[in-house]
């Protein structure tokens, strides 16, 4: 039987499995071995921690994952052509890999996997993007995650690392430093995957707060956000006009002029405002 470190190279993998990349499925595999050990060492010690591994595709960065020594690794797939691929590293992981066949928007891996919990991914954008969304706003805080460690477009890892001040600070940057912190910990060229995409990548690295930096209601801090970021180069007062008769009142009991523009207003502004909306001051009781 096979073991981790002699498994075959993984171009051998994709060939003897037929894996051709199928763009309808965002397939841009990562064949380097060391890549890959790099990023899983990029979400930390695994040794304690179960790893939800969204698309391993041919399995390269599950390879790593467990090299890194992850106690666990729940692997979710949806192309039915990895799985003999994935099968073979299963079987040399000697119990630790438990592979799911499925989307990952539709499963909830929850009842397979034991606190503390580490995400790793190297998905289609805009799958990581919505499932990064879902992650950053469960109902209830802290969520199951204690890290995410994600690759995404590099733009798109820019925009949630920004600080005020900049075209990618919006929405993406608010939400996941709310809650998270947020690093970019590593780029890759369009070289570094088969086949390459059109633009480069960045591996983001998110730890969950045990609460979020600032208070504020969810609801109202996503709505006065979303509001504010629907018409960026309008000041404030118009921006949100409407949502409150006086609002220009409350932008400035925020510390907010109210001919700022949102681009370059602060979470902890933002926090501020939520909490002087109707029913915002909830939050400040916990
Ligand atoms: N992790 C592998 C690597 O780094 O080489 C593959 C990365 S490839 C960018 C994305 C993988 O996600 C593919 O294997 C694809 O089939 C899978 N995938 C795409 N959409 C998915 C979804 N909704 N749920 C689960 N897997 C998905």
């Amino acid at each position: 039987m096979n073991t981790l470190t002699n498994l075959p190279p993984l171009s051998q993998v994709i060939a003897a499995h037929g894996l051709s990349a199928r763009k309808s499925l965002g397939q841009n595999f990562l064949l380097d071995l060391n890549l890959t050990a790099k990023i899983a060492r990029q979400a930390g010690d695994l040794t304690e921690s179960d790893v939800l591994e969204i698309g391993p595709g041919p399995g390269g960065l599950t390879r790593g994952l467990l090299a890194e020594g992850a106690r666990r690794v729940l692997a979710i797939e949806k192309d039915t052509r990895c799985l003999p691929a994935l099968q073979e590293v299963a079987e040399a992981a000697e119990g630790r890999l438990r592979i799911i066949n499925g989307d990952a928007l539709e499963i909830d891996p929850l009842a397979h996997l034991t606190p503390p919990i580490r995400v790793v991914a190297n998905l289609p954008y805009n799958v990581g993007t919505e499932l990064l969304i879902r992650w950053l706003t469960p109902r209830d805080w802290p969520p199951f995650w204690q890290s995410l460690t994600l690759m995404f477009q590099r733009e798109v890892a820019e925009r949630i690392v920004a600080q005020p001040g900049g075209k990618a600070y919006g929405r993406l940057a608010l939400l996941a430093q709310w809650r998270a912190t947020p690093r970019i910990v590593m780029h890759l060229p369009p070289g570094a995957f088969i086949p390459p995409p059109k633009v480069s990548s960045a591996v983001v690295h998110l730890t969950a707060l045990p609460e979020p930096r600032y208070p504020a209601d969810p609801k109202i801090l996503e709505r006065v956000v979303a509001r504010a970021f629907n018409q960026r180069r309008k000041m404030l007062r118009a921006a949100l006009k409407g949502m409150v008769p006086d609002i220009e009142d409350r932008l400035r009991a925020a510390g907010i002029q109210p001919t700022d523009r949102a681009e370059t207003v602060s979470l902890q502004a933002f926090c501020a405002l939520a909490r002087l909306m109707p029913g915002g001051a909830e939050a400040e009781r916990g």
